[in-house]
């Protein structure tokens, strides 16, 4: 177990591979849910007016957005979400369905050649890349 710095709160806690603390976990389900009901009744909303409408963090709703909790219902995907090894706009989660249909494939045979794990990739900081809407 690793004592890690919060991504939301920033307070240490005892990790046990995540980057949130049990505080924030808790919070960022709620907020989830509010979230999740207003894209349902508000279909074609930016991220800007959803965390102004909810009072959820842009912060928290990216996070929703790449652990695929969360779907950009967006002609274009807001420009929000780029596939981390092409750079293609997708609308959840953190890569594009080919760029998953490589990295699985690629998966299976490290699985079978090399039972040791690769380090984690950092998650990029994302601050500052947004773009929204036009
Ligand atoms: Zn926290
Ligand atoms: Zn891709």
């Amino acid at each position: 177990m690793n004592i890690v710095q919060c991504t939301f709160c920033k307070k240490p806690f005892a990790s046990l591979g995540g980057r949130a603390c049990p505080a924030c976990l808790e919070q960022i389900d709620k907020d989830f849910i509010t979230v999740r009901d207003y894209i349902y009744e508000h279909k074609h909303s930016n991220i800007d007016i959803i965390a102004k409408e909810t009072e959820v963090s842009k912060q928290i709703i990216m996070h929703l957005l790449k652990e695929g909790r969360l779907i950009i219902d967006s002609p274009d995907g807001d420009g929000l979400l780029v596939c981390e090894m092409c750079k293609k706009q997708i609308n959840t989660g953190r890569l594009c369905k080919e760029c998953m249909g490589k990295v699985s494939s690629s998966m299976d045979k490290n699985v079978t050649a090399n039972k040791k794990p690769e380090p984690k990739p950092e998650v990029p900081n994302i601050k500052g890349s947004a773009k929204i809407g036009n």
